[in-house]
């Protein structure tokens, strides 16, 4: 026998039994950013490589160890998306669709990082993101912000993630206290590993974001970001914080919180959650006014979030909130001459009689017996059985799964009788 073939680590298969929960999950993202008016955009999933070195940060985490690059067969390099944002912003300059615009956008789609695969970190993952541009906020900033807070209690998770915000100016602060910070690192360089050595000079706001906890004990002590803020990144995270007060969601103000990415400025924030381990951001995002004129077009203020979907779906099976609707309402159970043909138009009478109807028809044979047992294991309320009496007289044996009765009808009354049960 031929050795089987698998799947790439880290790149997963939804299984019929999963995507009813990501369907849930999916449903639910595309309802709530259509309350406020956002449109869909589509991007294609590889993109030419300088787009993400540019945008994302050539010292950043994902372009220096996570992309998927390759030569294609023109030897052009090109990546597979690691995110959503520089693609979008791409698409917007390309398109027309920026300058002197707005535009309210999500996106929904595969993201791709070669991570080292643990629960919650994928090298294939699922992305939703939205982009606004054109508007300068805070409003804007506190609607993204309103709008993931109404996605976790619509999915009943409000109470298990938690809101750090920040703001981390604009880039002239930045590069004050960039200089600020490096002579405070200087000075403790025997605690800072590699990684934070190498980001010192380059990046060195990277390494407030370190996960080495030793290195993270001596930022209590570093210059604070918040006493470089230039005036209008203040008043701008001020009134951010007012909005949200008044929309009545909490916060923690998170001096150290940067992000990974190189393109944000003044508004930053992360929901996070106590409840998957390590993997515990499942939506970041903020502010990156700089990014539409540093990849070429006309300057525009933006600001966007992404949450992770595999996080939110393990959350949603952690939480127990995974039971969704069963996939079939009716099973149609056969036996006789001429029967299956009956079923099978029965089922296309039903479809047509009652909007969002899920008919199964049973295949392959078999007495009663089995083909009840297979009603109950798909999950129908209700099996319709067709013998050749019925067919002869037009007639439908329904029984109700859950009940047990059952009863006679006329094929051209059992739509409404099925209505009334599912
Ligand atoms: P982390 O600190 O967990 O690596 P990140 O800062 O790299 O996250 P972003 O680039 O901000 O993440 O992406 C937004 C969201 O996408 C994250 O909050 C997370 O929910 C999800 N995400 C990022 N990387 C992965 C991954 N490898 N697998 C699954 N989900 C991911
Ligand atoms: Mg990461």
């Amino acid at each position: 026998m031929a050795k089987p073939i698998q799947a790439i680590r880290g790149m997963n298969d939804c299984l019929p039994t999963q995507s009813p929960l990501w369907q849930k999950l999916e449903n639910t993202v595309k309802n709530v950013v259509s309350a406020y008016g956002y449109n869909e955009v589509r991007m294609p999933i590889v993109e030419v490589t300088h787009l993400f070195s540019r945008a994302i940060g050539e010292v950043t985490d994902v372009v220096e160890k996570e992309m998927y690059t390759f030569e294609d067969r023109n030897g052009d390099s090109l990546t597979l998306r690691p995110e959503g944002t520089a693609g979008c912003v791409r698409a917007g300059i390309e398109n027309g669709l920026l300058y002197n615009q707005e535009q309210r956008l999500w996106y929904m789609g595969p993201m791709f990082r070669h991570e080292r695969p643990q629960k919650g970190r994928y090298r294939q993952f699922h992305q939703c993101g939205v982009e606004v541009f054109g508007l300068n906020g805070p409003d804007v900033d506190a609607e993204l912000i309103m709008m993931t807070a109404r996605l976790w209690r619509e999915l009943g998770i409000d109470k298990h993630v938690r809101l750090e915000l920040n703001s981390i100016g604009s880039l002239e602060a930045r590069a004050n206290y960039r200089t600020a910070l490096i002579e405070f690192l200087e000075q403790h360089m025997d605690v800072l590993d590699e990684d934070c050595k190498r980001r010192m000079h380059t990046n060195p706001l990277r390494v407030l974001d370190t996960k080495n906890p030793d290195v993270q004990a001596i930022l209590g002590d570093a210059p604070r970001l918040s006493n470089y803020l230039d005036d209008d990144s203040k008043q701008h995270f001020a009134g951010l914080c007012e909005l949200l007060d008044a929309a009545g969601i909490e916060y923690t103000v998170n001096e150290r919180l940067v992000r990974g990415l190189d393109y944000y400025n003044r508004t930053v924030f992360e929901w996070i959650t106590e409840s998957l381990g390590s993997q515990g951001t499942v939506c970041g995002g903020g502010r990156y006014d700089g990014l539409v004129e540093q990849l070429g077009g006309k300057a525009t203020p933006a600001v966007g979030f992404a949450m992770g979907l595999e996080r939110l779906v393990l959350m949603l099976e952690t939480l127990e909130l995974n039971d969704v609707r069963r996939s079939v309402d009716v099973y149609v159970v056969t036996a006789g001459e001429g029967t299956m043909m009956a079923g099978m138009k029965l089922a296309e009478q039903l479809r047509e009689a009652i909007p969002g109807v899920r008919v199964m028809n049973h295949f392959g044979g078999g007495n009663f017996k089995k083909q009840f047992k297979r009603a109950d294991k798909v999950g129908a309320v209700v099996a319709l059985v067709l013998g050749e009496n019925e067919v002869a007289d037009n007639t439908v044996v329904l029984k109700d799964l859950a009940g047990g009765e059952q009863e006679t009808y006329n094929q051209a009354e059992v739509a409404e009788k099925i209505a009334a049960l599912i």
